[in-house]
């Protein structure tokens, strides 16, 4: 037994925490157990004296561990053992001990703390199960929307290219009315999908950002580019100014940075009937090795009220109920945009005034470093007038191979190459593509991603493989419904040249195709 003054005695009996003394004689035994300890065995303190730990633990082999652990390490700590109440019923405990020698320096001792973690255990096992189960659901959720969205594109793909092709032939002043109404209304379609996807995928954590070296000209000056047909259909002045300390080689995710300032500008667009759109960059704040930049787009607009300044960045929210009917759009674009800004460790804001304009301005953080910068940094400010049709080169008939299954997909795609005059065969495999080119030369494959027998990715992989020996390189891009940045990635590391998204964009694809050729 162990002497103790009353005071002393008080204190170990009054703590809810079971204490215990455990002499490692010739069986081991409790010398010591204070009142917690015996309550939660629910026996007597006499009772507890003199059995031995084997007597009341539910796993002998949980026993042994923590006995070779403590005998070894001269300490246990945060072990769980299982323990047998006098009823028979059993209780989860967590235990910290010490072993010890006893007065004579002979015997050993272990003294201890155990705690009852019975019911917490419990609470953190549903905890882990709901969670579980919402990761499960989330991941269900997420597979169900690229999946449709795969689904939903490919007829989608049939419908805006009819679309297009019909847009071309001879149509009475109604009929191409209609036709224009209704691809519009394809194309709407096919932002939302994109859209609700995007939002998902953010939510369920499956974007990544990259960490790549890009030029944030080149970034801001394609933006302004692709936005300055719509700005100038409304007259609207849009101009891009980064200022001269801002570094021009950064670190980071450009198609996700894009996405954002896409997204800005083509609200300051849609939002503006007169007046200017501007894009500024500068710097924020910079520390070793990175940079945040301030990103600002501003619009003389009509402006936003006060009252809904924040509820903007939410999920389906638009600032006046009428924006959907007089503008469209789907309160989705600033949710994904603020998503997107803090995982760049950035914040979004606003700064309006009704019937005057808006500032949005977004920072984002970037990996920076001297060796990646030029010389000559100056301001770089571009205004952006509509760009004239791009000049197109003189003809060259291209032998085209195609590898699509989907029989729809294939008519589409060949009369939208023929329409260029150039020759297409199509095969409806990868297994097929890899045996057409033995024999015969193309100057690029048109590549469907999904496909039977061999899909895209692995004929493109086993046809790089071949051309180690042979030295050549054919150009190969990928035609894929599967829109998102990661399918993208895929088609490149698998050895793709590039991607054509379906549906098909007649004018991107033609372009994507030129340049492909031009790179060699
Ligand atoms: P969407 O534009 O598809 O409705 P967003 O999330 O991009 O979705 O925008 C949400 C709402 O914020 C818009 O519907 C509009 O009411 C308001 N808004 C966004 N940008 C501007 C702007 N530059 N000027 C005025 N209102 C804007």
């Amino acid at each position: 037994m162990i002497e103790m003054n009353t005071k002393l005695k008080d204190l170990v009996n009054n703590l809810e925490i079971g204490i215990f003394r455990y002499s490692l004689d010739s069986r081991g035994k409790f010398v010591f157990a204070n009142a917690a300890f015996s309550r939660m065995l629910n026996k007597k303190t006499e009772d507890v004296l003199g059995i031995s730990f084997q007597d009341i633990c539910e796993n002998p082999e949980e026993l042994t561990r923590l006995n070779t652990k403590i005998c070894s390490q001269g300490r246990v700590e945060n072990e769980w053992i299982g323990l047998k109440r006098e009823d028979g019923s059993l209780i989860q405990c967590s235990i910290k001990a010490v072993l010890v020698k006893d007065d004579n320096e002979k015997d050993l001792l272990i003294d201890g703390i155990i705690e009852d973690i019975t019911e917490h255990k419990k609470a953190r096992e549903g905890l882990l199960q709901a969670k579980l189960a919402a990761e499960e659901a989330s991941s269900a959720k997420s597979m169900f929307l690229a999946n449709m969205s795969h689904e939903v594109r490919t007829p989608m793909n049939a419908v805006i290219g009819m679309l297009d092709l019909t847009l071309e032939t001879d149509l009475t002043d109604d009929q191409k009315d209609n036709i224009e109404t209704a691809k519009e209304a394809a194309d709407n379609l096919l932002s939302l999908l994109n859209d609700i996807l995007d939002i998902s995928r953010v939510e369920a954590g499956k974007i990544v950002l990259e960490k790549v070296k890009f030029d944030l000209w080149k970034v801001t000056d394609s933006v302004g580019k692709g936005l300055s047909v719509l700005a100038n259909k409304k007259n609207i002045q849009l101009t891009v100014n980064v200022d001269p300390k801002v570094p021009r080689m950064i670190v980071g995710d450009s198609t996700r940075l894009r996405q954002i300032i896409i997204n800005l500008l083509n609200n300051a667009i849609k939002f503006t009937a007169k007046g200017s759109v501007e894009l500024k960059v500068g710097v924020a704040s910079s520390l070793e090795g990175e940079v945040e930049l301030l990103f600002s787009v501003t619009d003389t607009g009509i402006g936003i009220p006060k009252d809904k300044q924040q509820a903007i960045f939410e999920v389906f929210t638009q600032a006046d109920a009428s924006t959907t009917r007089k503008f469209g759009g789907t309160g989705l674009g600033l949710a994904i945009s603020r998503k997107l800004v803090e995982m760049m460790s950035g914040k979004i804001w606003i700064e309006s005034e009704e019937g005057v304009g808006s500032t949005f301005f977004f920072t984002a953080r970037f990996d920076v470093s001297d060796q990646l910068q030029t010389q000559d940094e100056k301001e770089h400010k571009k205004v952006f007038v509509q760009g004239k049709e791009p000049v197109t080169k003189a003809a060259r008939i291209l032998n085209i191979l195609l590898a699509e299954d989907n029989p729809l997909n294939q008519k589409i795609a060949v009369k939208l190459l023929e329409k260029k005059g150039w020759l297409v065969e199509v095969v409806d495999n990868g297994q097929k593509a890899i045996d057409h080119i033995v024999d015969k030369n193309f100057d690029v494959i048109l590549m469907d991603v999904q496909m039977p027998v061999l899909d895209g990715l692995e004929a493109t992989k086993k046809i790089r493989e071949q051309e180690k020996q042979t030295g050549k390189h054919i150009p190969i891009l990928a035609m894929t419904a599967r829109a998102m940045v990661e399918d993208e990635k895929k088609c490149i590391e698998s050895g793709m040249d590039g991607y054509i998204p379906k549906p098909i964009d007649a004018v991107k694809m033609y372009s994507i195709i030129e340049q492909v050729l031009e790179k060699g």
